[in-house]
């Protein structure tokens, strides 16, 4: 009999790839385990085992594996399922999902590591002369790299010397990949149980009496343990005792202390369930029990609730019901980031049950939320997170949670898998039989439409919490502003006048404006040119504080430069303006307040955003100026104003969504405005305040907004009518860039007709020196979408197999955003 393993290798590969198992091993290795294998000529890689089974290859022969890396799977059968979904949905390898799903330090792989076996003396004489060289540059240095070893040996087949050595019990492959995560060990202590009672206790501290030092800690230890339950740290007790290490070991060795390991959680919670109970208000508990009601009968339920209206209190409510089934619950975000809040409303309702699984963390910080989701612990019951977080390893997921469900950064633009989490999500609720909420003050048209055709159930909340008031809109038109010279700055009259006005009144305000940097484009005042950037097609962008000429694309940058470099004259001025300049002139404005700043330049590093959100909390800062990072759900209690600079350069911006996006933004900044008592104010300065959208905004109507909407979008065929799939082509030639399009596009035309569009060169055509070619295809309702993705992956692959366009990328893009 022989036994072959279907491989998903981290490769964009089109297809498994298999190998042949020996008896033992097929009757050990189960689907999810993770093997160590060789692909291509000298590369190992971490495969998972998706399939075991007695067919060979038909075109190839199978070759054994090089070493089973795990005992247990490390993926679910619902997760080969999930990523097997997701892979042929978005039309990606499923190696591309594999690396998007698993935290990097299961993925070890050709920087594969290459050790001496311990205790094993190298019987020099058996050994030719690469091995030779091999185990005695091992002797040296513990441990090293496939390719240390091909400049050792100057050359590019090692494997097969590294095979002999392995098959001679001398070396070891890929122990590393062990060894990478190691959890991290906390050292406690506690009494051994024989000295609990308290005469033996007493007996204890007398028998001690001449070991002050040793006395002493012990009743350090009696001292905090009487406090609080809690298993006690060395590093506590130390400090708490004054003692050294060494005392206390002493009566470890004397059996009276025990002392225990265990792993630490890196990402822990420190505080106390503070809030025990929430009581929902009359319409919080019917659109609570509406959904319920809805998921009783399998519903993917849309939560269309105003902002501040209390959704995040009815997700505690759904959560508490699912957790206390034992279940698992996911509480999707569009970025986590932001969410410092939100954590600890939920930390304060579940303590550590909650599991923040965050992009930032390090591997091994993400390798221990992996376990525990696994596991199904205790403290792994509530997962907290952003998109990503759909690939854990779910054991019993009862409810998913999508807050802010319109956001488009759900969608992962690059790399593959190009997937929508809140799209996924429903599948992946589907699998597990979950529950599933989609909450937003803003739905997106899709959502929306999916409600309004019954393929979602719809709730409203239309009311803000304690029934506080929408804020009141108010447009400014600066059209005329200017004309009438009331402008200062970028600043309207009224503007000015309603930031000094809260400011009196001790209150906070919140200035939105929707581009980062200074002025974003130097131009010359004589011949109209601008610094380009040599490697994008687009302007270079002003940055004050380096004093800098930046490309948002590629990062190229250059010192500001005050004369035109294509003609000399020194007329050059800024053009545009961006959060930095905002600031320049609101600190000349408001010289005595504290301005505070969020965009991406100030946001970096871990903990950037949580300083800056947290001094506006603590109105150590009065005015906070921001990008769209303003727009996501945050609570702040003292904002009565809040001033959108320029609401035209979101309208105009080119795109189907532009409209859409801009409603949604303007209404979520707003949002931020008068959340408690007294009713806030939102000002909206524009060129155009007949805007339809505009006028959408400052009545809160949504359902308006959507029907317009929905006309455009049926009219010019766009989602949710029709469905999408871009294929965006890259190459650094710019003729072949075209040819290779025009082939592609007509390839497609002979199939899908009218329904192709372009190929056209997107807004920004080159980037990073490769030129850029979109072709969209459009898919009717009536069309099947499964047939369409084989199609377009048959065309693919015949495109691909052209050796002139060999240098040509295709990206492919559904549903893209
Ligand atoms: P949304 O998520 O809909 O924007 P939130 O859940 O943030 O709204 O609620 C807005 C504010 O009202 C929050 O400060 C929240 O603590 C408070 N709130 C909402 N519902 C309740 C409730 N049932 N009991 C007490 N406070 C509530
Ligand atoms: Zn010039
Ligand atoms: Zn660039």
């Amino acid at each position: 009999m022989s036994y072959f393993a279907d491989l998903i290798l981290p490769l964009p590969l089109d297809n498994r790839f298999t190998y042949s198992l020996t008896q033992e091993e097929a009757e050990f290795i189960q689907p999810g385990m993770r093997l160590a294998v060789q692909f291509g000529k000298n590369r190992v890689y971490t495969g998972i085992v998706a399939e075991i089974h007695q067919n060979p290859p038909e075109v190839y022969e199978a070759k054994p594996i090089h070493q089973i890396l795990d005992e247990i799977p490390l993926l679910t059968r619902e997760q080969l399922t999930f990523w097997h979904w997701i892979a042929s949905y978005y039309l990606c390898a499923e190696g591309d999902v594999m690396r998007a799903a698993l935290p990097g330090a299961f993925l070890l792989e050709s920087e594969s590591i290459v050790k001496l076996v311990k205790d094993a003396p190298p019987d020099t004489e058996e050994l030719n002369d690469d091995e030779y060289l091999v185990v005695e540059a091992l002797q040296r240095q513990s441990s090293m790299k496939i390719q240390e070893i091909e400049q050792l040996l100057d050359r590019k087949k090692v494997l097969p010397v590294i095979n002999k050595l392995v098959a001679k019990n001398l070396v070891d492959l890929n122990q590393e990949i062990y060894e990478q995560f190691k959890p991290k060990q906390l050292r406690y202590v506690r009494l051994n149980p024989a000295y609990e009672a308290e005469s033996e206790m007493h007996q204890l501290l007398d028998d001690l009496s001449r070991a002050p030092k040793q006395r002493e800690i012990l009743l350090s230890y009696f001292s905090i343990t009487a406090q609080s339950k809690r298993p006690l740290k060395v590093k506590n007790l130390l400090e708490e005792s004054g003692a050294s290490n060494s005392i206390l070991k002493s009566l470890i060795d004397k059996n009276i202390f025990e002392e225990f390991f265990e792993e630490t959680d890196r990402v822990v919670f420190s505080g106390e369930i503070s809030q025990h109970e929430i009581h929902l208000n009359k319409i919080q508990q019917e659109a609570f029990d509406e959904i319920q009601e809805n998921f009783r009968q399998d519903q993917v339920c849309l939560l269309h609730g105003v902002t501040s209206s209390g959704k995040t209190e009815i997700y505690i409510k759904l959560i508490e019901e699912v957790i206390n089934k034992g279940k698992q619950a996911l509480y999707l975000l569009p970025e986590i980031a932001l969410t410092t809040q939100l954590i600890k409303r939920l930390q304060n309702f579940f303590g550590d049950k909650v599991l923040v699984y965050h992009s930032k963390y390090s591997v091994n910080e993400r390798v221990e939320i992996y376990k525990k989701v696994m596991d199904n612990s205790e403290k792994g019951k509530i997962i907290i997170g952003a998109r990503s977080c759909i690939f854990l390893p779910f054991q019993d997921l009862g409810l998913i949670v999508v807050d802010e469900e319109h956001e488009s950064t759900f969608k992962q633009f690059d790399p593959a898998p190009r997937y929508h989490a809140r799209d996924a999500a429903v599948v992946l609720a589907n699998m597990f039989k979950a529950n599933i909420v989609l909450g937003s003050a803003t739905p997106s048209i899709e959502s929306y439409f999916n409600a309004e055709h019954n393929k979602y159930s719809l709730v409203e909340l239309t009311r803000r919490f304690g029934n506080v008031l929408m804020p009141e809109v108010e447009i400014v038109d600066i059209k005329t502003a200017h004309r009438k010279k009331k402008m200062t700055g970028h600043f309207s009259e009224r503007l000015i006048a309603e930031i000094r006005e809260s400011l009196k009144e001790e209150e906070q305000v919140i200035l939105f404006q929707n581009r980062r940097g200074f002025s974003p484009i130097l131009e010359c005042n004589t011949c109209g040119h601008s610094p380009q950037c040599p490697n994008c097609d687009v302007s270079l962008t002003y940055h004050s504080h380096n004093n800098q000429l930046r490309c948002h694309y590629c990062g190229y940058h250059i010192a500001m430069q005050h004369q035109c470099m294509a003609c000399g004259s020194n007329e050059v001025s800024t053009k545009g303006f961006g959060t930095e300049q905002v600031e320049t002139e609101l600190k000349a404005l408001f010289p005595k307040h504290k301005i505070g700043r969020m965009d991406q330049d100030t946001t970096r590093g871990k903990h950037g955003y949580e300083k800056i959100i947290q001094a506006f909390e603590d109105h150590e800062t009065d005015i906070l100026i921001g990008t769209q990072m303003l727009t996501k759900g945050l609570d702040f209690r003292k904002v009565s104003l809040v001033g959108i600079m320029n609401a035209d350069n979101l309208l105009n911006f080119p795109d189907f969504r532009a409209h859409e996006r801009s409603f949604q933004l303007m209404l979520q900044v707003a949002g931020r405005s008068g959340r408690t008592k007294k009713r806030g104010k939102v000002l909206i300065q524009t060129y155009n305040p007949h805007h339809q959208i505009i006028q959408q905004v400052s009545t809160g109507d949504y359902s308006e907004m959507y029907k317009e909407q929905l006309e455009d979008r049926y009219q010019y065929q766009y989602p949710p009518y029709f469905r999408l799939i871009r294929l965006t082509l890259k190459c650094r030639d710019y003729s072949k860039t075209n040819e290779a399009a025009e082939w592609l596009a007509r390839a497609l035309e002979n199939v899908f007709d009218r329904y192709v569009l372009g190929p056209e060169f997107p807004p920004v055509a080159r980037i990073r020196n490769e030129y850029y070619k979109n072709i969209l295809i459009k898919i009717p309702q009536k069309q099947s979408l499964g047939k369409t993705k084989k199609m377009v992956h048959r065309i693919l692959n015949s495109f691909k197999a052209i050796g002139a366009y060999r240098s040509v990328r295709v990206v492919v893009n559904v549903d893209p955003q």
